[in-house]
């Protein structure tokens, strides 16, 4: 009896230790302290002589995106978590193409693409041509996690929206004068700039790699057309073996060339380093003025790497480096 009660003490004692201790372990083995996260608002042209005013517009949204998921990625957040509130922080500012802001097809209307992917088990998820839901890039999140699907476009998107709760607004919500203007120049063609699309990528202190990016598109879009950023592989893509990749640019180009995942293979395929990937894509095969793209590899190194005169743009890292950037 002695025996048996000394024996239950003990598991017990043993039980407690694995409780109390374990998850500890876990944390701190799990835990890095290493993190990168990396942010654009769209490749195209600005004119540096832009007034002061907007440069500073710019340099505030980007910084306090980035700070944002920062934070996240700081306090243990996963890297899932840092990059969808980051570029739901771009959907909800007028300044990017993404969200309330976002550019105007031909025919006057908004039509909203955004997608995400999760490096860890390559799990992903888009939503394209979306009108009516305030931030696609949550859709995009939630669908990943509770549908077997991968890609919901236009009404049947709107209607999932509905079905699972998000948020939704009147498509008047997406209008901005801003962009209306830009709109009836472009059909004019006098205006030439695109660009403003918004994505992030980064990588948590458990190792895993996510990307996410959001648009309205083309300006003067037609009805209907998507992009590459609805599209993993082509404006999306996320593997915690090589890299996680977010593109801006003309669609129809980075769909041609399948960019995000075309750098990934070169690294998986060819042991290219994530720098040699992404200029051999953006600078080899892509023309001139097409786009560009913010990638991350699994050690946590990133670049930026665009063809066109600029790219808004941030990185943080737990090293301590936060900058944001639009031109060269
Ligand atoms: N890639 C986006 C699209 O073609 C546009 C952009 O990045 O500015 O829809």
């Amino acid at each position: 009896m002695k025996i048996l009660f000394s024996k239950t003490a003990l598991s017990t004692l043993l039980l407690l230790i694995i409780i109390t201790f374990l998850p500890i372990r876990i944390f701190s083995q799990e835990l890095s302290g290493k993190y990168t996260i990396v942010l654009h608002g769209g490749a195209g042209y600005i004119s540096p002589d832009i007034s002061e005013k907007i440069k500073l517009a710019y340099f505030k949204s980007l910084s306090d995106a980035l700070e944002l998921g920062k934070i996240i990625l700081e306090e243990g957040g996963t890297s899932l978590d840092a990059v969808e509130q980051v570029v739901r922080y771009f959907e909800d500012d007028t300044l990017f193409n993404a969200g309330r802001g976002a550019v105007f097809t031909a025919e006057g209307r908004n039509e909203l693409d955004a997608s995400i992917m999760n490096g860890k088990d390559l799990s992903s998820d888009a939503v394209t041509g979306v009108k009516i839901i305030k931030n696609p890039i949550s859709l995009a999140r939630l669908v990943m996690e509770k549908t077997p699907h991968i890609l919901f476009a236009g009404k049947g998107a709107d209607y999932l929206g509905l079905k699972m709760e998000v948020e939704t607004v009147d498509p008047s919500y997406f209008k901005v004068e801003r962009r209306y203007q830009q709109w009836k120049m472009r059909m004019k063609k006098t205006e030439k700039s695109d660009g403003e699309t918004v994505g992030c990528v980064a990588i948590d202190q458990f190792g895993n790699i996510a990307a996410a990016t959001s648009t309205g598109g083309l300006t003067g879009k037609w009805a209907g057309r998507v992009g590459d950023s609805p599209l993993i592989s082509a404006g999306t893509y996320a593997n915690n073996k090589t890299c996680g990749v977010s593109g801006t640019g003309t669609g129809e180009l980075f769909i041609k060339h399948t960019v995000a995942f075309h750098i990934s293979a070169l690294m998986e395929y060819k042991d290219y380093s994530l720098q040699k990937a992404a200029e051999e894509v953006i600078n080899s095969i892509m023309p001139v003025g097409s786009g560009g793209i913010i990638a991350v590899d699994k050690e946590g190194n990133y670049v930026f790497v665009f063809n066109t005169p600029s790219m808004v743009r941030g990185v943080a890292t737990s090293d301590g480096i936060f900058e944001v950037k639009i031109w060269n």
